[in-house]
């Protein structure tokens, strides 16, 4: 009964984003109530109640414990990282009846222009919750070269990436998988298992997807260690329906129009372009191996972006699908981990030389 209440604590706490400040309660609410409850009891019983307590509170933490190690130790996947990757990996794995795990603190803020292209909308549509504007066009400008594109229809959209994020997580946790809010600290390859460790325990688990973006993590793993420095500013300037480009040697800035304002980013190779705004990194190429025993990396964490504007969402998505439909096919014995990278090269790499 503990144990459930304790675990629908934390599941409510999850859910409704309880605000930092007053997390503790969440902590310490229930077992205080309990606490208090068996002092009561154990006075009507005529008990030494401060030994009782004692023993209450190392009997809880004992029981904490262990069903931490044995309620975790149920998934067959752990996918590290909810961005577009590691949503699409666990949505795709849920869905084909595996007991998925994700696991990312959610407690930054990704730093993107949110451009959704025609490539990823002719493979995944658009929920028009997310859309902040249609594009009508692009321009570009190569040098003193400029170049106006106008779609026929609206085949571009700018999107709200926090409500983007949280919409592809929510579609993971609807097909099944569960969420862990922990920073994911160590990952260590045992002969028939992996043992994925956090601040607050470990949890043992048969695969894993790496989709931690470019963090220390996935450099742990294996993941990309090339990428491009890019700052981003929120200016309240008149948006229009074009999203620009702008190319010059050195240096490459882009303008996407939200609702009520415009992002401008600028992206260099040297370091951080020297102007204040938000900080972020793009991965400039795939890392030569993409796969590992009993690890896969996806998105970002692989290095799977295009080259040419750093466009990120359809790619990580991508490798994020491909990467739950390889190691599905894997744990039945169609395929090996290693088709990972084949797959990944003719479905992604291969549109990069487009
Ligand atoms: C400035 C900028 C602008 C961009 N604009 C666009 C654009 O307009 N269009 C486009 O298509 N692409 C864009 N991109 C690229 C795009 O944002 C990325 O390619 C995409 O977010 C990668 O997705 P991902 O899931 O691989 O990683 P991420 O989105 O980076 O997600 C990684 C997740 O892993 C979690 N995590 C990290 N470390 C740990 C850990 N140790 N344990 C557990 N979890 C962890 C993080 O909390 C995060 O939620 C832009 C990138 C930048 C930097």
């Amino acid at each position: 009964m503990l144990i459930a209440a304790l675990a629908a604590l934390d599941e409510i706490k999850d859910i409704i984003q309880i605000p930092k400040s007053i997390d503790f309660v969440f902590e310490y609410r229930l077992i205080l109530k309990l606490g208090v409850l068996i002092l009561v009891i154990l006075k009507i019983m005529g008990l030494n109640a401060l030994i009782a307590l004692f023993a209450f509170d190392v009997a809880y933490i004992m029981i904490e414990r262990i069903t931490l190690r044995v309620f975790r130790m149920k998934y067959d996947v752990a996918v590290i990282g909810a961005g577009p990757a590691g949503s699409m990996s666990a949505s795709k794995l849920s869905s084909l009846g595996y007991r998925t795990l994700i696991i990312d603190p959610r407690d930054t803020k990704k730093v993107c222009a949110g451009i959704l292209t025609a490539q990823y909308v002719r493979k995944y549509g658009i929920n028009e919750d997310l859309v902040e504007r249609e594009l009508k066009g692009s321009r570009i400008s190569f040098r003193d070269i400029h170049a106006q594109i106008t779609y026929r229809k609206a085949v571009e959209y700018s999107i709200n990436r926090e409500s983007y994020d949280s919409f592809n997580l929510n579609e993971a946790i609807v097909a099944g998988s569960d969420l862990i809010k922990e920073r994911v600290s160590s990952i260590e390859k045992k002969e028939s298992s992996i043992l994925i460790k956090t601040k607050k325990g470990s949890i043992t688990v048969d695969y894993a997807i790496i989709a931690s973006g470019i963090s220390d993590l996935s450099q742990l793993c294996g993941g990309t260690k090339k990428y491009a420095f890019c700052v981003q500013q929120k200016k309240y300037l008149k948006p229009d329906d074009y999203y620009e480009i702008d190319l010059q040697p050195g240096i490459y800035s882009w303008v996407a129009p939200k609702k009520d304002h415009v992002l401008i980013g600028y992206s260099s190779l040297e370091g951080y372009p020297d102007i204040p705004g938000e900080k972020g990194l793009i991965p400039l190429g795939p890392v030569k191996k993409t796969f590992s025993k009993r690890l896969l990396l996806a998105g970002d964490a692989a290095g799977f972006v295009s080259p040419f504007e750093g466009e990120g969402l359809y790619y990580s998505r991508r490798s994020g699908e491909i990467a739950a439909e390889t190691l599905s096919d894997a744990i039945t014995g169609k395929k090996s981990l290693s088709d990972y990278q084949l797959d990944g090269k003719k479905n992604l790499i291969s549109q990069h030389s487009l």
